[in-house]
């Protein structure tokens, strides 16, 4: 099944949960605008190479466009506008008043000098400028992508327009317009809503395990040490370490950055990727990229709670088998909404042009990722005590399989939140 064709499934899972009419369904089901875009690129041996870059706005009906841009040599247009339904979905998750966005250029970043890096990436924001802007839609780093290239972004664009334009992007380095608390966002975001959950649910989780140790990983398993939670074992692309007295995560990032894998950390015990999944543990956050946790490989999987702040980290089959089996599972779509909600926050500063303290960022991200975390409790609660109900329960009254309401999980009740909020805006719109 391709990616869009599991977020789709996704959004249909929830609607017929919850009634959603076949209108906001249809809709929902196709990007408002999809931009192709080819940037000719002179390389620095003097020769013109083409590359292909997307922009999908998947929807803008509760405000701009927001997601992030992927260099990556696996993007492609199904890929693209996956991420870019997920991010209306995430967007009314935590309810800031964007919708959702994907951008991509199929490259190998490493194949690219700087100077070559530049000019693609000003070619990029070029190609699609017709359709970004602070008030249509704003892109901001995925993969491969970096504040320095958001810069260049801000740049170009501005050019293009005469005047400063810095709100064309988030993401940017705090010099030219960025927030404080941006490059830890998402992670500070997982970490608020576990705490959150722990607190409701009166857990008291001791051990954790980061799969991906790149910038959300190695931020999460800070915090993650920082508050007593012992990271047993981490990975990225080579491999991972195990170590049952803990890992330092300063001890990694420091050796990583060294010398290119966490493997190089002397004195752990070095693990496969598999193996790491299949260790018992109270957390394990999921921090690398989508389909990590599938169907032949999520009965092995022993952690009580999984985060997941990668996009798409569990396959809808292998979430079956971990729902079957008690797993509880934050979606992505409320876990990694953190950097979504910074980017917000840059958005807003960038048009005062008046920047927060860390410390206000960290507080106004808290109260949105606490208050996301009730509402997608409140909401399983509800379905959850649908027997004890009358018909008078909100999502009783729209139901159409009301057996299912006895189990929905996290992300089922994430989903039909934002749904729900979507298809508000429509109606109130006169759009359906
Ligand atoms: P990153 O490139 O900095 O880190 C990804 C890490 O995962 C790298 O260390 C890589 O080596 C590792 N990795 C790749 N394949 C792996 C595998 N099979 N097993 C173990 N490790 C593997 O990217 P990031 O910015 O940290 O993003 C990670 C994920 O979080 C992505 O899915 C991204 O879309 C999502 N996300 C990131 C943000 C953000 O603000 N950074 C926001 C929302 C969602």
């Amino acid at each position: 099944m391709s990616l869009f064709a599991q977020t789709l499934k996704q959004m249909e899972d929830a609607s017929n949960l919850l009634g959603l009419t076949n209108d906001a369904q249809r809709i929902l089901e196709y990007p408002e605008r999809i931009l192709q875009v080819s940037i000719p690129v002179r390389m620095d041996n003097g020769e013109i190479k083409v590359f292909e870059g997307y922009r999908v706005q998947h929807s803008t009906i509760r405000g701009p466009a927001k997601g992030g841009v992927r260099f990556s040599p696996q993007v492609d247009i199904d890929e693209v506008k996956a991420l870019a339904a997920w991010m209306s979905i995430k967007c009314a998750v935590v309810n800031i008043p964007l919708g959702g966005g994907k951008g991509g250029v199929a490259v190998n970043t490493r194949d690219l000098s700087n100077r070559e890096l530049e000019r693609l990436s000003r070619g990029y924001i070029r190609a699609i400028a017709p359709i970004v802007g602070p008030k249509k839609d704003v892109p901001a780093p995925d993969m491969y992508t970096n504040p320095q290239i958001m810069a260049w972004f801000a740049d170009e664009f501005s050019m293009l327009q005469g005047h400063n334009t810095l709100g064309v992007v988030t993401g940017k380095p705090i010099e030219v317009g960025g927030s404080a608390g941006r490059g830890a966002a998402t992670a500070q975001g997982g970490v608020y809503v576990l705490d959150k959950y722990i607190k409701e649910t009166k857990g008291n989780p001791k051990t954790a395990i980061v799969q991906g140790f790149g910038n959300a990983g190695y931020h999460v398993a800070r915090m993650l040490h920082e508050k007593g939670i012992k990271v047993i074992a981490v990975s990225d692309s080579t491999g991972g370490i195990f170590d049952e007295k803990g890992i330092d995560p300063y001890a990694v990032h420091t050796s990583k950055v060294a010398h290119g894998s966490v493997q190089d950390l002397p004195n752990v015990k070095k693990i496969r990727n598999d193996d790491l999944l299949a260790l018992p543990c109270d957390v394990l956050f999921l921090a690398a990229k989508e389909n990590e946790i599938h169907k032949d490989n999520a009965r092995s999987v022993q952690a009580k709670i999984i985060v997941e702040l990668a996009n798409g980290p569990i396959t809808p089959e292998g979430d079956k088998i971990l729902a079957q089996a008690g797993t509880v599972v934050i979606p992505d779509i409320l876990a990694n909404a953190g950097g979504v909600t910074v980017s917000y926050f840059e958005l807003i500063q960038n048009e005062m042009n008046f920047y927060w303290s860390e410390e206000e960022v960290q507080e106004r991200l808290k109260v949105i990722m606490e208050k996301a975390l009730d509402e997608v409790l409140d909401t399983q609660r509800r379905c959850y005590s649908y027997s004890e109900l009358d018909n008078t329960g909100e999502y009783i009254k729209h139901a159409k399989q009301p057996d299912m309401c006895h189990r929905i999980t996290l992300r089922q009740s994430a989903f039909i939140r934002a749904l729900q909020r979507i298809e508000t805006s429509m109606k109130l719109r006169g759009k359906i």
